[in-house]
């Protein structure tokens, strides 16, 4: 599939592209990324991005010309914008983009993005969550590893993508790995045990326990 990212800081994926799974989707050709530098497309000698809001108030707002000169040609693709006013990124959200050709993300800087560009270009209003992050990139680079460990064939044992957290509306158990003694701390008994039946009805229990612990709004959802 292809990631659309529109930025003002093309750099700032130099990383997270070039790293672990997301490198090797790129590499096995199962994901395309294509950066688009906002700063080609500023207004003016000046090549601006933003400018002062209407009604007056703190900081800048991203004008609507850049945006629209790399979003109108995007209008095939899900053109996603990251905000915090959105709806929150969940794994279902990963699910959906990472099953689509092309998705399309937007990060916003300053105060945010002239309301009609939303309103004409975008698709669907993300959050990472309930915090304020400086620009969308963070968000971007999280969906981007999200969707990327989803696309066939780039984990290399599908199970573990079926298994984890959010799956069944539950969080997944503890795991332990060698030695089974460190410190004082044991690893529970029924993981040594060689029993799956036992093992698989301890794993359910804890998922349960420390959902109803932890997020209770989950576990209240998943009943
Ligand atoms: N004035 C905005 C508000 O109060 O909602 C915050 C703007 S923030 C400083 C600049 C940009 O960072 C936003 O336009 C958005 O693209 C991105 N951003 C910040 N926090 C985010 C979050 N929690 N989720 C997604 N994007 C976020």
């Amino acid at each position: 599939m292809r990631v659309n990212v529109v930025t003002m800081f093309p750099g700032f994926f130099e990383g997270p592209l070039d790293t672990s799974i997301v490198a090797r989707a790129v590499a096995g050709g199962q994901l395309d990324v294509v950066l688009h530098d906002l700063r080609e497309h500023g207004v003016g000698k000046h090549r601006q991005l933003d400018d002062t809001p209407f009604g007056g108030g703190p900081g800048m707002v991203m004008m609507i010309e850049p945006l629209a000169s790399i979003l109108a040609p995007l209008e095939s693709t899900h053109r996603v914008l990251f905000t915090p006013a959105g709806e929150p990124m969940k794994q279902a959200t990963l699910d959906d983009w990472s099953g689509r050709d092309d998705v399309t993300f937007v990060c916003g800087r300053y105060e945010g993005v002239d309301q009609r560009v939303i309103d004409l270009f975008v698709d669907q209003e993300v959050s990472l969550g309930d915090y304020v992050l400086a620009g969308g990139e963070v968000a971007a680079a999280a969906a981007i590893e999200g969707i990327a460990r989803l696309l066939p064939g780039v984990v290399g044992n599908p199970d573990s993508t079926r298994s984890e957290s959010f799956r069944d509306g539950l969080l997944e158990e503890p795991v332990y790995t060698r030695p089974s003694t460190y410190l004082d701390q044991e690893v529970p008994e029924v993981l040594l045990s060689g029993d799956h039946g036992r093992i698989e009805e301890w794993r359910q229990t804890q998922r349960e326990e420390r959902t109803r612990e932890r997020r209770p709004d989950l576990f209240e959802n998943g009943q």
